[in-house]
């Protein structure tokens, strides 16, 4: 993969923190092992989950997505939503 390929993303989720309970099903969901558990609480008192993927990893398949209980995983690919909540 070239560098410009790298900056430009075609993949990825967005977690939202006021919805995440960090209950850490979508890490083990993750077949790229792409998601960790933050080390600082969020506003709702929890340590949520976040997407580390400085190699562009994500292949957008919205495994995680589906398995949060708190639909609190979007899921991008390209330009366009492919999954999770509204
Ligand atoms: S969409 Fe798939 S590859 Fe991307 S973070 Fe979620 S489970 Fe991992
Ligand atoms: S599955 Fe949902 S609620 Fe659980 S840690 Fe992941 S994003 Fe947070």
């Amino acid at each position: 993969m070239s560098n410009s390929e790298k900056k430009e993303r075609r993949a990825g989720i967005v977690i939202n923190e006021d919805y995440c309970k960090g209950c850490g099903l979508c890490l083990s969901a993750c077949p790229q092992h792409l998601i960790k558990i933050e080390e600082s609480v969020s506003a709702k008192g929890y340590y949520p989950a976040a997407f580390v993927d400085p190699e562009a990893k994500c292949t957008a398949c919205a495994l995680c997505a589906r398995m949060c209980p708190d639909v609190a995983i979007e899921v991008f690919k390209a330009k366009n939503k492919v999954g999770g909540n509204e």
